[in-house]
C-alpha cells in the first residue's frame, strides 16, 4: 500500500472508538484498576497516564507505518525529539560527531548542556562522506545527520557513514524533517533513530508543537524507551489527536508543497537578483546525486543566495513581502520567509555563500500568487 492509504488508515483500528472514524481524546492521569492484585501487576498493560491512551497509540502506529519502525516515541516539541535519544545513548567520557549543518538550537544544547555530563561534541563537514572515518575515535558514541540541513539544504551520503557507523559500533541519528517521513525513511538505511519535528509536515498547521523518535532495532527502542520512561516524558491528547488529523493530509499537502515550490524555484533561478537558489531536486544542486538516489521526493523548504547587497535591502526585500509570513518553523499551509546567516555559527568552514541567505518554506497558496509577490518584493534590491 502507499502511504497516501497507509496514513488514511493507521490507527483507526484501536479499541474504544465505538465506530467513530477517529480515535478519541482520553484526558487521564489516573487510571481505576478492578482488582487490587492488578495495580502492580503486568496485566493490563497501561498503568499510568503517562503511558499515554488510545489517541497516542494511533499516532504512534501512524509514524511507526509513516517511517517503517517498530516503535515511535512521542515528544513534546521537535527539539526534544533530537535531545531525548541524546541523552538516551551518551554517557560521560562519551564524544559525539554532529553534522556541521545541524538545527541551531539542537548544536546549542550540545555546546552548553552534553558538554556538562562529560560527552564531547566534535562537528564534520555535511559533505564529508566516509572520510568521516578520520574524526571517529575509541569512545565515539553516536553520529547526529541532518540531510538535507533546513538552511543551506547540504546534504549527507547517510548510507556511507551509516557503513562506517555500523563498522565502529557507533548509534547513528538522523533529523529527517525536511523529508517528513514521507521522502526519504532513514531507518531503511540501516539508521538506528529517525527523527522529526512533527510540528512541521505532520502537523501542517503551524499550531501545534510534537517530535517523534522512531526506531526499528529492539537495542535502540530498548534504550530509548527506557529513558523516554524515567524523563518523564509526555505529549497532551488533545495535541496527539490533532498531529493525527494533520496526517491524513499530509501526502496531499505535501506532493502540491513539492509541486509549488519546484516552480517557484525554477522561476528564481532565472531572476538576476538571485546568484544561487539551494534546492537538492534542481539538477544544478552540488548534492542533487545523492538526493536521487536516497529520496523519493522534496518537501516546500528550500533556500536561495542573493547577489551581494547591503543588510538593508535584505530587510526591504523581507519587509515588502505579502503573502509570506515573516517567522521561524515551517511546514505549514502558508508561506514563510526569513533572512539567516548560518557562517556565523558554523564551526567546519564548510560553508560560504555569495551573498545573503533567505529561507523559503512555500505554502498551499497559488503558486502563481507567491511568484507575482517574490518579483514585487524582489524588485527593492534593484532600488
Ligand atoms: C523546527 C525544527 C526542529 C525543532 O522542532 P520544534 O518543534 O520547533 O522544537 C528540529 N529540527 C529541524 C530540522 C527543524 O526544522
Amino acid at each position: 500500500m502507499s502511504d497516501h492509504t497507509k496514513m488514511i488508515r493507521a490507527g483507526r483500528k484501536e479499541p474504544g472508538m465505538q465506530g467513530a472514524v477517529n480515535p478519541p481524546v482520553h484526558r487521564a492521569s489516573t487510571l481505576l484498576f478492578e482488582r487490587a492484585e492488578d495495580l502492580y501487576g503486568t496485566a493490563p498493560d497501561r498503568h499510568y497516564g503517562t503511558q499515554g491512551m488510545v489517541v497516542h497509540d494511533a499516532l504512534r502506529e501512524a509514524f511507526c507505518q509513516l517511517e517503517q519502525a517498530s516503535s515511535v516515541v512521542l515528544t513534546h516539541s521537535g527539539l526534544s525529539a533530537c535531545t531525548l535519544p541524546l541523552l538516551s545513548v551518551c554517557s560521560a567520557g562519551d564524544h559525539i560527531l554532529v553534522s556541521d549543518n545541524i538545527y541551531g538550537p539542537t548544536r546549542k544544547f550540545c555546546d552548553e548542556h552534553l558538554i556538562r555530563f562529560g560527552v564531547k561534541t566534535e562537528y564534520f563537514n555535511p559533505r564529508v562522506g566516509d572520510r568521516i572515518a578520520e574524526q571517529i575515535k575509541p569512545e565515539t558514541r553516536a553520529i547526529f545527520m541532518e540531510s538535507p540541513g533546513s538552511l543551506t539544504m547540504e546534504l549527507t551520503d547517510i548510507p556511507a557513514i551509516v557503513a562506517l557507523a555500523k563498522a565502529n559500533n557507533i548509534w547513528t541519528l538522523v533529523d529527517n524533517t525536511w523529508a517528513a517521513g514521507w521522502f526519504f525513511k532513514p531507518l531503511l538505511f540501516g539508521v538506528d533513530f529517525s527523527i522529526q519535528a512533527a510540528t512541521k509536515y505532520p502537523c501542517g498547521h503551524a499550531d501545534v508543537l510534537m517530535g517523534t523518535i522512531a526506531t526499528k532495532s529492539a537495542k535502540a527502542t530498548k534504550l530509548l524507551k527506557s529513558y523516554d520512561r524515567a524523563s518523564g516524558n509526555f505529549v497532551a491528547p488533545d495535541d496527539a489527536w490533532l498531529i493525527l488529523r494533520g496526517m491524513r493530509t499530509m501526502g496531499t499537502r505535501l506532493e502540491r508543497q513539492q509541486q509549488s515550490a519546484l516552480q517557484v524555484a525554477n522561476w528564481l533561478q532565472k531572476h538576476a537578483c538571485i546568484a544561487q537558489v539551494l534546492h537538492p531536486a534542481l539538477p544544478s544542486h552540488p548534492d542533487h546525486m545523492l538526493w536521487k538516489r536516497d529520496f523519493t521526493g522534496a518537501s516546500g523548504l528550500f533556500s536561495l543566495v542573493l547577489q551581494p547587497v547591503c543588510e538593508q535591502k535584505v530587510l526591504a526585500f523581507l519587509n515588502a513581502l505579502q503573502l509570506f509570513g515573516l517567522g521561524f518553523s515551517w511546514g505549514g499551509f502558508e508561506s514563510l520567509a526569513i533572512h539567516c546567516d548560518p557562517q556565523t555559527v558554523r564551526t567546519c568552514d564548510s560553508w560560504q555563500a555569495q551573498g545573503p541567505l533567505i529561507r523559503l518554506s512555500i505554502g498551499l497558496e497559488d503558486p502563481d500568487d507567491l511568484i507575482a509577490d517574490l518579483e514585487q518584493a524582489l524588485s527593492q534590491l534593484d532600488k
